[in-house]
């Protein structure tokens, strides 16, 4: 891998962005198309819209150079999981999954692929059952890294080099870090899967979801599922999404540091359990976020005592936004039990957006102080 020659802020400026040609935009524009003019016959043009788009070359050519290998773009997070399962998977094959992941994952397994052995692991125990040669032989092993909503993390190079052992595929959901704070795909990852529903494109304003993959054929296999199964994203989404990732280190660190201020003021307090924080000294992801990871994110766990808790820290605050998904620039709050995860009642995800961390840091106090009065 040669070093790339940038910091990140330039790197994300320059990514999928044409030469610049005079009077022409920077990032040109989406371009919509059903079909597309033909010469005398379909061989060597683009002929139909569920084949190609130039504005999804676009932005697969910027996943590129910041994933380190070639990108397919997804309708949505759980298409590009999706379209891995369906292009990797046969009849009998054995998938692993994270029980604490993703979990419409878990559902779209139990519910349209039925014909699959489906074996759950916790991501917690992922990386010493690999280190110790136990994880089931599986054809795919998808990894949660950090996972969602726990922030756990798994050695991306031990679990490959095991599971690439045993003949099979690795692919690791990379939302949570964003390929500016990971790089699977360097680690022997085989797919590197991301929604970039969330801090990809940042501004909770559409659904899209990306592969980038170690082998050109393989995203030649997925680029073929998308084509024959329909599976395709808008070109005003993907065009959005590349217009928003120009932004992509400037949000991540502003996230980052209202994380490390909101961890600051969380730390301690007597409302508060579990607190986790990869980058926080003493988590359990400490170590191996410090070694694998490039920096810091800014999604933060904790737990309060029950739901009634965390309804009460909602409407004592201003600036804290209940909502699912993270990534943006607004703060949220989202209590995954809600949803299904496996968590306690009082379990919450907190995403830091982009406010002035003394708002936010005045804001969460403010209003856990009277959670703790009240409960
Ligand atoms: C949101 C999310 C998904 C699904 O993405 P969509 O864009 O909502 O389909 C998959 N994995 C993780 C880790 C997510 O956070």
């Amino acid at each position: 891998m040669t070093p790339t020659p940038y910091g990140d802020g330039t790197r994300v400026l320059l990514a999928g962005q044409p030469a610049a040609v005079a009077g022409e935009p920077f990032l040109p524009g989406p371009v919509f198309a059903a079909p597309y003019h033909l010469g005398p016959d379909a061989t060597g043009t683009r002929y139909y819209a569920r084949n190609d788009n130039p504005t999804w070359s676009a932005y697969e050519a910027a996943l590129e150079a910041l994933e380190g290998g070639p990108a397919v773009v997804f309708p949505s997070g759980m298409a590009a999981v999706s379209a891995v399962l369906w292009s990797v998977l046969r009849p009998g094959d054995r998938v692993v999954v994270p029980s604490d992941g993703y979990y419409q994952v878990r559902s779209t397994l139990a519910a349209d692929l039925p014909w699959l052995e489906v074996t759950e692991v916790p991501t917690p125990e992922i990386t010493a059952l690999a280190r110790a040669g136990d994880l089931p032989p599986a054809a795919l092993v998808l990894l949660e890294s950090p996972s969602n909503p726990r922030l756990d993390v798994c050695d991306l190079a031990v679990v490959s080099a095991a599971v690439h052992a045993a003949g099979g595929l690795v692919a690791v959901d990379n939302t949570l870090a964003t390929p500016l704070a990971q790089r699977p795909l360097d680690f022997g990852v085989d797919f590197s899967v991301a929604s970039d529903t969330k801090a990809m494109s940042g501004h909770s304003d559409l659904l899209l979801g990306h592969v980038a993959c170690r082998e050109a054929t393989m995203a030649d296999r997925l680029r073929g599922f998308r084509t024959r199964s329909g599976v395709v994203p808008g070109p005003f989404e993907v065009w959005l999404a590349h217009r928003s990732l120009g932004t992509l280190d400037v949000r991540l660190r502003r996230q980052a540091d209202n994380a490390a201020a909101l961890v600051e003021r969380l730390r301690g307090h007597r409302a508060v359990s579990s607190l986790r924080y990869p980058w926080l000294a003493g988590d359990p992801s400490y170590d191996l976020a410090a070694r694998q990871m490039l920096r810091p994110v800014g999604v933060i766990s904790f737990e309060l005592a029950d739901a009634d808790a965390v309804a009460r820290l909602l409407a004592a605050s201003r600036l804290l936004a209940a909502a699912t998904s993270f990534g943006g620039l607004h703060t949220t709050v989202d209590r995954r039990a809600q949803f299904g995860d496996r968590v306690p009642p009082g379990f919450v995800r907190v995403s830091c957006g982009c406010e002035d961390a003394v708002d936010l840091v005045a804001d969460l106090g403010a209003a856990l102080d009277s959670v703790a009065v009240v409960g």
